[in-house]
């Protein structure tokens, strides 16, 4: 197995500058790119506030922090991007034909030892392999929101992902300062087969009128013991992910009980995609500190 030295991360948004971030931190050379411009431009700010929180709390020193930013570059160019790497972290949107396509052109393009991961949260790690020539290289690392912070990494073996590239990325895992745990490939995988179909309850509690924004939040979080209520964590998340991983489970299983809740479907219609779009379950002012439940009334 090559070295892993060079990594690309496909895909500036909500994990992409999170995966960059933790890489460059670790002493990996790293390109993060993304189609549009703008999107890179806000995730070296993420970055930046990032790097900046974890040098106050003393998780990294002046000098790491300053690695980052010279072991991380951004760019618009996709070939570019990925003809030298050694490892590919693909964090695009999550649809299918987006990442079917990707992986396409990574086959394509990147040198034949590269191995091609996806940050999917619920995409089928076999169909995505199945979409180059190099199945055996293709695998699932899931990484968690957020990134600099989570520690968990979700590894999930495709149908013909090699022992090799799983033992690797176990591996890198551990490099990461990240704990992995090693699943197989069917719907959702573990973490969102049982992180969604629980938000997607506490959706329809709010569509049924069984309890409020807050209420339901609350219990949760207080009775539970979660960091946080499942409605503001579907903020975080983005809605239009939340609806997508619904989508994947109800057709991977065909079961009626992962049926997307009709106002999730119509929140993500509207453009209301929670933290991301400033306006979800909450309403998000002045960055994401002050939180005020959207008066919501569904049976109305
Ligand atoms: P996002 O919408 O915040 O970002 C996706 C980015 O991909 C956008 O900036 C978009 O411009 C870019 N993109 C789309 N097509 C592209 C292409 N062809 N080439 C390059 N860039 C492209 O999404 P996200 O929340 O960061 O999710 C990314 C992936 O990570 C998804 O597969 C998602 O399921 C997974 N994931 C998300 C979370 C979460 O909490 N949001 C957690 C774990 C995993």
């Amino acid at each position: 197995m090559n070295k892993i030295k060079n990594i690309t991360v496909i895909g500036a948004g909500t994990m992409g500058n999170g995966i960059a971030h933790v890489f460059a931190q670790n002493g990996f050379t790293v390109i993060l790119t993304d189609i549009n411009e703008a999107t890179l431009a806000k995730a070296l700010q993420t970055i930046t506030k990032n790097a900046e929180r974890q040098l106050a709390k003393g998780v990294i020193t002046e000098v790491v922090k300053q690695n980052i930013f010279s072991n991380l570059s951004t760019s618009t160019e996709f070939s570019a991007s990925v003809k030298n790497a050694d490892l590919v972290i693909e964090a695009a949107t999550e649809h299918k034909e987006i990442k079917l396509q990707i992986f396409k052109q990574l086959d394509e393009i990147t040198p034949p030892h590269a191995i091609l991961a996806t940050n999917t949260s619920s995409i089928s790690i076999t169909a995505i392999a199945a979409a180059t020539k190099r199945p055996d290289k293709v695998i699932g690392m899931h990484f968690m929101n957020p990134v600099p912070v989570m520690k968990l990494v979700e590894v999930i073996n495709g149908y013909r992902t090699s022992a090799e590239v799983t033992q690797a990325i176990v591996a890198l895992s551990k490099q990461l300062e990240k704990i992995s745990c090693v699943v197989n490939d069917y719907p959702g995988f573990v973490a969102n087969r049982i992180l969604m179909p629980m938000i997607n309850e506490a959706i329809y509690s709010l569509y049924e009128g069984v309890a409020g924004v807050e209420e339901i939040d609350m219990i949760m979080k207080l009775g539970m013991a979660h960091p946080m209520g499942p409605l503001q964590l579907a903020d975080f998340i983005g809605l239009d992910v939340c609806l997508n991983i619904m989508k994947v489970l109800y057709d991977g299983f065909g079961n009626p009980k992962y049926a997307p809740c009709p106002l999730l479907v119509n929140m993500v219609t509207s453009g209301k995609w929670g933290l991301k779009t400033g306006e979800g379950f909450y309403i998000y002012t002045s960055g994401s500190k002050e939180i005020k439940p959207v008066n919501f009334k569904p049976w109305r």
